[in-house]
């Protein structure tokens, strides 16, 4: 793959069916790197397998065929990943600050927390200070996860669609983690190495992760990997204005069934404010009506036919 081109991905966790707001996602994704002549990567986020059977991932791959969302390069599992991240793991406690973090749930939960926009808790640093004797108390009972420690700096960058970004990574995220106490990756590393190893030069995807970007960010600039762009996709609604769920009612292998590729194409291109009518539509002649500046900026509401 040539320096200059682009490379988008779609990049699913399989803990459940895939919902047309993935499918959603993923035509954007597609359509975003092919109109700029370049590769559409798929990925599959199994990081935890207990969460993310291969049964779903095989049913996430068959829906994306059927559509046409084929991987230009073999799909990454990151279950497969493991060394990779351990490496990335080796080289943050190098050049930042790693540290063990014994707090349970209910610690992190407690009454006086800051809660943050993404629903997650501001981390109030109560491991980063332990001594080496408090922590060998600790670990004979608990293991740990493990996290970064965050400066008072602020990240700052466009998003395709929603616009200049920034986030306070002391104030607005905090330490976070990167190794989980189960000892499996976490999601901002693993997502952050694949991506550079990867080559990805841009990152669609739904809006529920436009607080984490700046964390990825900042592990990018940490390993010396490339920054992609980002383009944050709103919240796609079910037609009765509901939110979707990874449930077998919002299935996208139901719809699958009663529908034709390029009825659900068609539908798509409309719901994400590419054409003005519902008509078939195969994904080359979508191409051609895309541009990240008609999609909505507010949340999408699925027509009937995608219901
Ligand atoms: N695996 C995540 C999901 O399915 C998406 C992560 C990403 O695109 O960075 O929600």
């Amino acid at each position: 793959m040539n320096g200059n081109e682009t490379i988008g991905r779609f990049a699913p966790t399989p803990s459940g069916f895939m919902h047309v707001g993935n499918i959603l996602c993923a035509v954007i994704a597609y359509l975003s790197a092919k109109s700029k002549g370049g590769k559409f990567v798929v990925r599959i986020e199994d990081l935890d397998p207990l969460r993310c059977p291969r049964t779903a991932a095989r049913d996430i791959i068959e829906t994306l065929e059927f559509l046409g969302l084929k991987s230009d390069a073999p799909i990454v599992y990151q279950s497969e990943r493991t060394k990779a991240y351990a490496a990335a793991f080796q080289t943050l406690c190098k050049v930042s600050q790693i540290y063990p973090c014994y707090c349970s749930r209910a610690e992190l939960h407690g009454a006086d927390v800051i809660r943050l926009p993404d629903g997650g808790i501001l981390y109030p640093g109560t491991c980063k200070t332990l001594t080496e004797t408090q922590r060998a108390q600790k670990v004979r009972n608990i293991k740990p996860a493990y996290r970064i420690a965050v400066p008072d700096e602020r990240i700052i960058y466009d998003d395709m669609l929603f616009g200049r970004r920034e986030q306070d990574l002391a104030k607005d995220c905090g330490d976070f983690i990167i190794k989980r106490s189960d000892g499996l990756y976490a999601y901002q590393l693993a997502v952050t190495v694949d991506d550079g190893e990867y080559g990805i030069t841009e990152v669609v995807r739904g809006a529920d992760l436009l607080h984490d970007t700046p964390r990825q960010i900042y592990l990018q600039r940490l390993l010396g990997l490339p920054q992609p762009e980002y383009l944050h996709i709103p919240l796609v609604l079910h037609s009765s204005g509901r939110k979707l769920s990874k449930s077998a009612g919002d299935s996208a292998a139901r719809l699958l069934k009663h529908r034709s590729a390029s009825e659900i194409i068609g539908a798509i291109g409309f719901a994400a404010g590419l054409t003005h009518e519902i008509r078939p539509m195969t994904l080359n002649g979508l191409i051609k009506y895309y541009s990240a500046d008609r999609l909505p900026h507010d949340n999408i509401l699925l027509p009937p036919e995608l219901c």
